[in-house]
């Protein structure tokens, strides 16, 4: 498999180009994601020049708008610097499929990221990053998450799952659409989406139905977003169940009536917080694979991201 390519903060990598002349390792990453994906790295406070080691710098509210300011010394303003890095960045890897950040920096940050008055004291953590907030802007298709939440087991995999989803659409259909491709790739999808969200696995039904007259690239281009939105939701306990139930019942006269409980036993246990979802869908799975139909057979919600990755070993929290 072509490797997948992915955004990354370059600490992460293990690269020491923090303030203080140290890194941040993430072992998952480099260790265990990187078999299936290439980074593309970017320090974007070395590339604006900060250098290493250096001052810290942190976003400080100055009248009414989010700068990024040197601690000792706030006339520094690297907050454009910053912006234009990630105007660069998103235009030299268009065809990413994520990108991962490092939490807590002023100009990688994307969730909670604290906010300092001009005074020096603690505003909120409502901040974002300069450099992950202008990129997000304008590659707001790609999935994005921070290296301290990948330890979620339900966020990595929502993550993973979504870095694959993009991956596969810019492999099969970004390129040359036409109706039948889009239709045809959809339909591996179908379980997976009424996995994450019900709603968007009939919105893209609705879709798909009226294409007549529209053209491709566009129509293409809205269901990629409708796509990477439905599997945006994180795929719950329930949701699972909820696939693994529908998927069930194509067995109706093809297995025991034996069987049959002791699947429903275990879909039921693992939507109850009591087994990992690898154990039923092992098994629904192996019945469904004897009906030797394509359309079951083909369905990414077996393995959305390579089974080695072990993303559905975990009893998820919810
Ligand atoms: S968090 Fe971003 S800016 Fe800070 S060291 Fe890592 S890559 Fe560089």
């Amino acid at each position: 498999m072509k490797k997948i390519s992915l955004g990354i903060s370059q600490c992460l990598l293990g690269e020491k180009v923090r303030f203080d002349g140290g890194h941040k390792r993430n072992r998952y990453l480099t260790d265990v994601l990187s078999k299936y994906v290439e980074f593309q790295s970017v320090c974007p406070e070395l590339a604006i020049g900060l250098g290493v080691p250096r001052k810290p710098i942190r976003l400080i509210v100055t009248d009414g708008q989010d700068r990024i300011r040197g601690v000792e010394n706030p006339d520094l303003d690297v907050t454009d610097a910053l912006v234009a890095e990630a105007e660069y960045a998103a235009a030299r890897m268009p065809d990413i499929c994520g990108y991962v950040f490092m939490q807590n920096s002023p100009s990688c940050g994307v969730y909670g990221l604290k906010r300092y008055g001009s005074n020096g004291y603690g505003m909120d953590s409502k901040g974002r990053g300069a450099y992950a907030k202008r990129f997000m802007e304008l590659m707001p298709l790609i999935p994005v998450e921070e290296a301290g939440r990948l330890n979620d087991a339900g966020l990595r995999e929502n993550f993973i799952t979504r870095i694959f989803a993009l991956h596969d659409w810019r492999e099969n259909l970004q390129e040359n659409p036409t109706a039948k491709k889009l239709i045809d790739f959809y339909s591996r999808y179908k379980y997976q989406v009424m996995a994450h969200h019900v709603p968007s696995y009939f919105a893209i039904g609705k879709f798909l139905a009226n294409l007549s007259g529209r053209p491709i690239g566009d129509v293409n281009r809205e269901f990629i977003q409708l796509l990477m939105t439905a599997l945006g939701h994180q795929a719950s306990r329930k949701g699972n169940t909820n696939a693994m139930m529908h998927l069930r019942g194509y067995l109706k006269l093809h297995i025991s009536k034996l069987e049959k409980e002791e699947l429903s036993h275990l879909i039921e246990s693992y939507g109850q917080g009591m087994v990992p979802m690898v154990v039923p869908l092992t098994l629904l799975k192996h019945h469904l694979m004897t009906l030797d139909n394509p359309y079951l057979k083909n369905q990414t919600f077996w393995s959305p991201h390579p089974d080695d990755l072990g993303l559905r070993n975990y009893v998820l929290e919810r």
